[in-house]
């Protein structure tokens, strides 16, 4: 077995057991492909290739809330993803935590996220491991805009291209106000924002 799966298995096996540094060294470049895994799973399968596919770019989305409900899905294509290099791993993450809550409890009442898509897994005081629930998550944006108004910006809106149908034309695109969506080849892969800037419409 590869160095990178056994790294990968560890942390998956004990997350709790890896101190902030291990996680970092090790952790974070398994759990960094972990979460785009869906992503860059079907990046990689179709880099050879040249078709189309809809992106959003995170640099502009604005979290309008139109990705949600907008998609021809029942389902939205659209999920959170968090990039790991960004995350400050927060105790008080902001797109984790609904605003102004009292203490850091993680009741259902407390959680920003409506489908509950987002987890948080303890890694060593302060610091806490966000990951998202594919299936449970609807693209609605809320946690992006928290985590960009109080955080680094790691969370970020993506069409998942294993769920999309890769409509002639985006349902989505056609009423994003910020045109923040648009086709380039799947061979490019996805649009990643590795720093934080805000959004200009
Ligand atoms: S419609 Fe555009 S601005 Fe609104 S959430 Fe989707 S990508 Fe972002
Ligand atoms: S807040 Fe919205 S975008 Fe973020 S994980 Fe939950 S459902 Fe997905
Ligand atoms: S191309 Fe179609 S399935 Fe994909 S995100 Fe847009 S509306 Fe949804």
């Amino acid at each position: 077995m590869s160095e990178k799966k056994i790294d990968k298995l560890k942390l998956l096996k004990s997350p709790t057991k890896l101190n902030r540094r291990d996680f970092l060294k090790t952790g974070l470049r398994a759990a960094a492909f972990l979460s785009i895994a869906s992503i860059t799973g079907y990046s990689m399968s179709k880099s050879m290739s040249d078709d189309l596919v809809w992106q959003i770019d995170p640099n502009k989305c604005v979290q309008c809330g139109r990705c949600a409900t907008t998609c021809v899905l029942n389902m939205s294509a659209v999920k959170c993803m968090h990039v790991y290099k960004m995350c400050g791993y927060c105790d008080l993450c902001g797109g984790y935590f609904k605003p102004q809550i009292k203490n850091l409890d993680t009741g259902a009442e407390n959680q920003l996220c409506p489908t509950k898509a987002l987890h948080r897994t303890f890694v060593e005081t302060p610091y806490y491991k966000y990951d998202v629930d594919e299936e449970l998550c609807n693209g609605c944006g809320k946690c992006v805009e928290g985590c960009g108004a109080f955080g680094n910006g790691s969370l970020q809106l993506q069409i998942n291209h294993d769920i999309c149908s890769n409509c002639n034309q985006c349902a989505i695109a056609k009423v994003c106000p910020s045109g923040a969506i648009s086709q380039i080849p799947a061979s490019k892969g996805y649009l990643v924002r590795s720093s934080f800037q805000t959004p200009k419409i």
